[in-house]
């Protein structure tokens, strides 16, 4: 029986951005590793 995404990430420790320490929570696909608030600051 398949766990399904929500499930399956439900069991993962919560991401924090390494630079500010905010809980990402809908990052858990994702490669990126800052929040959008580290990641806009970057791309000025
Ligand atoms: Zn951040």
């Amino acid at each position: 029986m398949l766990l399904s995404p929500v499930e399956f990430f439900r069991n993962l420790p919560k991401k924090e951005c390494p630079k500010c320490g905010q809980v990402m929570e809908e990052q858990a696909e994702s490669y990126i590793m800052e929040c959008e608030g580290c990641l806009a600051k970057k791309v000025e």
